[in-house]
């Protein structure tokens, strides 16, 4: 175990700026520590998997196939968001599903809490582009959601302004670093971390002036949790698969899917303009949870799967914990 008394001259080096080392750099330097957080990539963070992300920050929704400490970790975050970037949306987000997808509707209603049901006038009220769409929908109010490629610079801005310094094209290896380094490399830890594996999530941006929402929406679908999320410039992700392969391609079914799925939420989606096809690898290990692993002062956080957004404010608050006091979270840190 690290000193347990806060040392905020000790160095601390993060390897990673996707969400997870831009979380864990923002804390600590605002927790007066000399931060350093390395890129291997340039500031457009295309190599990561953040950029890919829909961004979603729903940890009552998640819970319907996640496990509790997701629920945990993301409703701490939550209040976490608020505090940082307090501009975030918290719009809520809603579920919805056609005829033919009933029970798994209300498989979902069961499986999760803190929503409330809809009648086809509340959500007319609620979103308008959706008017005699559905019959019903679940709403969940208090979930919230950002746009990666715009968030991702801003969380950079704010770890400057706290003191912290990033070096973008900066590939390093813990080995070659002094004092804390705390490993945010996704899946380019498998070095270190070879259980680590790639699940693969497709998304298509498209643009369109005929629908506007203000949440995201999923649509029950027999087999991914599909969804259409509003962006800024009439732009809307529509994500995502979740495919155990580690290829970068998006495959024509698809495509198919997600764009069947924005055509079901509304059929204007079928005249919007395609701006791009995309697909990141979520970093996971074999139980899908995430891990904080310790190894003196070497910190690897990592297999944050599909809930990096909605989870990494609060692992950089548990890292942060265990570097100042000692703090030993036994559901998500394992000390070797
Ligand atoms: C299509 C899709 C939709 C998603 N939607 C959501 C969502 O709605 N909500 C949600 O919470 N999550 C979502 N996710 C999951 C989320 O994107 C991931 O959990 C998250 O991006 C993982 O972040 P990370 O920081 O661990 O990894 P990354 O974002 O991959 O960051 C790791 C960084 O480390 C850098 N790096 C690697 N090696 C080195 C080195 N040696 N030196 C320096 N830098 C190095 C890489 O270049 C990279 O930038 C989605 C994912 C996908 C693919």
């Amino acid at each position: 175990m690290l000193q347990t008394t806060k040392r905020p001259d000790s160095p601390v080096s993060i390897i990673g700026a996707g969400i997870a080392g831009a979380w864990q750099a923002l804390l600590f330097a605002q927790a007066g520590h000399s931060v350093t957080l390395h890129e291997r990539g340039d500031a457009a963070m295309t190599d990561s998997t953040s950029h890919w992300a829909g961004g979603m920050l729903a940890p009552w929704c998640e819970a319907e196939v996640a496990e509790p400490i997701i629920s945990r970790l993301g409703q701490r975050s939550l209040d976490i968001w608020r505090r940082e970037l307090p501009d975030t949306p918290f719009n809520g987000s809603l579920v919805v599903a056609h005829p033919r997808e009933r029970n798994d509707f209300e498989r979902f209603a069961r499986m999760t809490e803190g929503h409330r049901r809809l009648d086809a006038t509340s959500l007319a009220e609620l979103e308008p582009s959706l008017e005699g769409r559905f019959r019903d929908a679940l709403f969940f109010p208090t979930e919230g959601h950002v746009e990666p490629r715009r968030v991702l610079p801003k969380l950079h801005e704010r770890i400057r302004a706290a003191g912290g310094t990033i070096k973008f094209d900066s590939n390093v290896s813990a080995k070659d670093l002094d004092g804390i380094v705390i490993d945010c490399r996704g899946l380019g830890a498998r070095d270190e971390q070879p259980e680590l594996r790639g699940v693969k999530g497709e998304m298509i941006l498209i643009e369109t002036g005929e629908v506007q929402l203000a949440r995201p929406v999923r649509l029950i679908h027999p087999r991914w949790p599909l969804y259409v999320i509003p962006r800024e410039d009439n732009l809307f992700m529509l994500g995502a698969t979740s495919i155990e392969a580690e290829d970068t391609g998006v495959s024509v079914r698809s495509a198919l899917e997600l764009l069947g799925a924005a055509y079901a939420v509304h059929p204007a989606f079928g005249e919007a303009r395609i701006i791009e096809f995309g697909s990141g690898l979520r970093p996971a290990f074999p139980d899908n949870l995430p891990r904080i692993g310790i190894r003196g002062e070497r910190i690897a956080v990592n297999g944050l799967y599909r809930h990096g957004f909605l989870i990494a404010p609060a692992l950089a608050e548990l890292t942060l914990s265990y570097v100042e006091r000692g703090q030993i979270d036994n559901e998500v840190m394992q000390c070797a």
